[in-house]
Parts: structure tokens; sequence; C-alpha cells
């Protein structure tokens, strides 16, 4: 029974890294006929940011990813706010004080600051580790009554684990295979914070345990806590799940992961949610925003760090989540690109439904195109379209379908605009009045059948035309183009031109 989550820290809007790890624990629950979880990982209140959960679970909603169990769906192991959950963990840092798993430490944060600076120093380090912590201030070195009147008295302590000497762990990571540690070279990190709330690495554990997640599938920047995770499982007694870490993104150019500010500037995060960044002040656009289709953005994350096995690029979620294993997740970082993004957008662009992109065509532009029909809108974006990558551009590509030209690009009309082309169009004014079944076969004969027998150049004829109808010498066909706004709509910019 698969059961996996992601378990993001609601300390802002979601970066590419967090949605892919979203995406990968989505795409192989579906594989596996699994589940989903959403668990909110909000125990450190000092980074707590109001909305960012909003923000998360309207991102997966946009990428078309939901969650099919956490906060306010199939609770069936809820509450998944950790900070709703706080009740729970107490008792499980107790129960390994209890084994001598964990103590106590009543070191203040004063005293560890004087300690971590004499070792500096001596030029040393100092760690809370199993050597250090013999000489420290916690209830290993303290009676059991000491302990006592210490914990009355009502003194501050934090719960540490109690990392064991000597020990030879083998890790098995479903991505990286095998990882060998010394438990010497690990310190003993805090479970229990003075606050009175967990840390990551204990609520984590005993959340993970308890809603029964089977796989634990996250970002490489984890993979040095596994370790302390496969104690802590060992620890309380507990099957662990399976781990796989999930390699870093790189930034588009040079060396280092992508950063959160190489993020911003390249429209991260996925959308914004009234998000503001505390740096510049601006606020964040997103994916969403800049116009990108969720399958698109979806079909590129795919790709950065699994790959098929095959040359296919285009995938549409369903097939990703027939396709998808963790075999196939490469150990080595995923370089990210701001051009494939667009590529892959581009590509939707060519083969999404146009139903799809007429009706974000018709919310950007309503007010232009209130005369035409859908059918008729239908045509021109099916005409246009590969030449766009965005919904956006697509007004661009084709504005003289709606209204006539209004000017026309003055370098352009130099060039195309002789001395003769007003009689020529006059002509061929009358050349296309006079065509009676107006489809752009018979235009195109006419038009052509006039110039021939006049021994005039296409170009002659065929640019000024052009400028005349579209404006500006751009479009598909131009026959096409003339069938489509009608022959009223034709005469009417000939005459224009020709004025
Ligand atoms: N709360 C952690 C994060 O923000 C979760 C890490 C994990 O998946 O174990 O990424």
């Amino acid at each position: 029974n698969v059961r996996v989550r992601f378990a993001p820290s609601p300390t802002g809007p979601l970066h590419i890294g967090g949605v892919r790890t979203a995406l990968f624990n989505y795409l192989f629950a579906k594989k596996h006929n699994g589940t989903f979880v959403l668990r909110i990982e909000d125990t450190d209140q000092t980074r707590y940011v109001a909305n960012a959960e909003n923000y998360i679970t309207e991102s997966l909603e946009w990428c078309g990813i939901p969650f099919d169990e956490g906060p306010g769906k199939n609770e069936k192991f809820g509450p998944y706010r950790q900070s709703e959950r706080k009740d729970i963990y107490k008792k499980y840092a107790d129960a390994l004080v209890a084994s001598n798993q964990a103590y106590y430490a009543f070191d203040t944060a004063e005293e560890l600051t004087d300690i971590r600076n004499q070792a500096e120093a001596n030029k040393t380090v100092f760690v809370y580790n199993n050597v250090s912590r013999e000489t420290l201030n916690n209830s290993i070195n303290l009676s059991k009554e000491e302990v006592e009147n210490k914990l009355t008295a009502g003194e501050k302590y934090v719960i540490r684990f109690k990392t064991p000497k000597d020990q030879k762990l083998i890790l098995d990571d479903m991505i990286r295979g095998e990882i060998t540690i010394d438990t010497n070279t690990l310190d003993d990190k805090i479970l229990f914070k003075s606050d009175g709330m967990p840390t990551y690495h204990l609520a984590n554990i005993v959340d993970d345990h308890l809603m029964e997640i089977s796989h634990v599938i996250r970002g490489e920047e984890w993979l040095p806590s596994l370790p302390l995770h496969s104690l802590l499982y060992e620890a309380f007694g507990w099957i662990a799940p399976k781990f796989a870490h999930l390699p870093l993104i790189l930034k588009p150019v040079g060396k280092g992961k992508l950063s959160k500010r190489d993020g911003d500037k390249l429209g991260f995060p996925v959308f914004p949610l009234d998000y503001i960044n505390k740096e510049t002040n601006e606020v964040s656009t997103g994916y969403k925003e800049e116009g990108y289709f969720n399958d698109a953005f979806i079909n590129m994350l795919a790709l950065l760090g699994w790959n098929p096995g095959t040359e296919q690029e285009l995938f549409s979620l369903e097939e990703l989540c027939k396709e998808f294993s963790i075999e196939r997740v490469s150990k080595s970082g995923a370089k990210f690109s701001i051009d494939k993004t667009k590529w892959f957008n581009q590509q939707y662009m060519m083969s999404t439904d146009v139903s799809k992109i007429v009706i974000e065509f018709k919310i950007l532009n309503k007010d232009l195109i209130s005369d035409y029909d859908d059918d008729y809108i239908y045509k021109v974006i099916t005409s246009v379209r590969e030449r766009a990558t965005f919904t956006k551009d697509l007004w661009e590509l084709s504005d003289y379908y709606f209204v006539n030209p209004t000017s026309y690009d003055e370098k352009t009309a130099r060039k195309q605009w002789k001395e003769d082309t007003s009689a020529i169009m006059t002509a061929v004014l009358e050349t296309i009045k006079n065509v009676t079944e107006f489809n752009s076969k018979n235009i195109e004969g006419k038009v052509k059948e006039y110039i021939t027998a006049n021994e005039l150049g296409f170009g002659k004829v065929l640019q000024p035309l052009r400028l005349s109808i579209v404006g500006a010498m751009k479009g598909p066909d131009l026959f096409e183009i003339i069938e489509m706004i009608g022959k009223e709509n034709a005469i009417k910019r000939i005459e224009n031109a020709i004025q």
C-alpha cells in the first residue's frame, strides 16, 4: 500500500524544487495506485508566513496534482498541520528519554556560545556529540535527583538524541543505493525544543510513522538527515519507510543550485498569492501569470531529474503517471532552462485542444473580439497558433482578423507602395469585387489571372495587397485571410489603402 507525502513548511511561496518534489510524489502515488498526502510542517513558528499554506494548495491545484489526503480532505490520519498535532510529539520524545536513547540538556544558549567561541579560539569546532556530551550540562552527567529538581524548578531544557557511538550505518536510498555512515560523524540533534515544540526531525518521523507513509521522496538537501532519521526509526522500534532523495535543480548557466533569486527572476513561484518579495518589494509573478499552460509546466518539471529512457519529451500527466519510475531518476543535478520551458509551452500551444486556448484568448481580448462568434475565433487561432509561445502573443499575430488596419508600417509602405501601386490596387479591387463565390481558391485564381494577364510581378501586386489587408507584412496565406475577413471587409481595407 503506497502512501507518500509532500511535507512543505509554509515559510513562503513554493519554489520550483518544491513543486517538483510534490510532482514526483504525486506521480509515484498514481503509478502505484497509492495515496498522495499533504502535510503542513509548521512547527517553526518564527518562519511562519501567513497565506503560504493557501499558496501551496492552490499551486498544486493549478498544476493539476491535487492531494488525496490532507488539511480539510479525507482526514483519516489528521490533523495534517503539525501545529495542530503539538500534543502528540512530547510523549515520543519522553519515551526515548525513558529508554535512554535521548536526554535532557540544560545548557543555556550563552553557555553553548561560550564553548563554541572557545573552540574557535583553539582553532577547533565544537560539536554536541557522543564525546562532548560527557562534559556538558545534561541528564547524562547529572543524578536522577538533580534532573528531577531542575525539571520541577522549571529550568529550560531541550531533549537531544543520544547518537550511538562507533556504529557503522548502512542506509539505503532508492536513487543513490547504499550509503555508509560512521555514527561518530553525527551530532546529538535536538528533538524537542525549549519552547515546547518538536524539531523538524522528531515531528517528521513521528508523523510519517503515524500516517503510515511507505516512501519518503524529497529533495537532496534532506539527505544529511537520513542517518538521524534511520536511527530514530530504530530507536522507536518502527519499520522505516523507503527513502528517495531527488537530485538538485541547477542554475541555467554556470554552476550551482538554482537559488530563490534565480527563481524570482525567471518568474517563480508558480503563482503569487498576495506574496511580496521582501528584498525587492515586488509582487512575484508565477508561471500561471506569465501565461504558461499548467500541463506544459508539469511536463517540463517531470523531466528535471527523471527521464523515460527514450527520446520522447512530450508527456501528458496521464502518460507521466504511467511511465514514471524512481529507478529512472538521476543522481546528478538537473539543469533548469527557461528556454526549454518556453519550448514546452510552444509545443503545447501547437497541440493543445484549441478550445482551451480560445477560452483564454477571449478572456484576454474580450472587448476587441465581441463581434465575432466562436467558430470564427477557432479558425483564427488555428491558423496563427503555431507562431505563438503564449496565449498573450496571439493578439499581435491575429489582430487583422478582427480589426481593419488603421495605420501601416511606414517603412514597409514606402518600400511597397510605388507610384503605380494605387492604380494596380484599384484594378485588384475590381477583380476581388467580381469574385462571386468568395473563397480563397477563387480569390487567388482571379488575382493571379489579373497579374499574369497584365504581365506584372507577383510581388509587385501581392506585397501591397498584403499591406492593405493586414497592415504589415505578416500573417499566413493571404488569400485565406481575405476569405476569412470576408468580401465587404476586404473591399473596405483595399479602398482605405488606396486613399
Ligand atoms: N518540511 C520539510 C521541507 O520543508 C520536509 C522535508 C521532508 O520531506 O522530510 O522540505
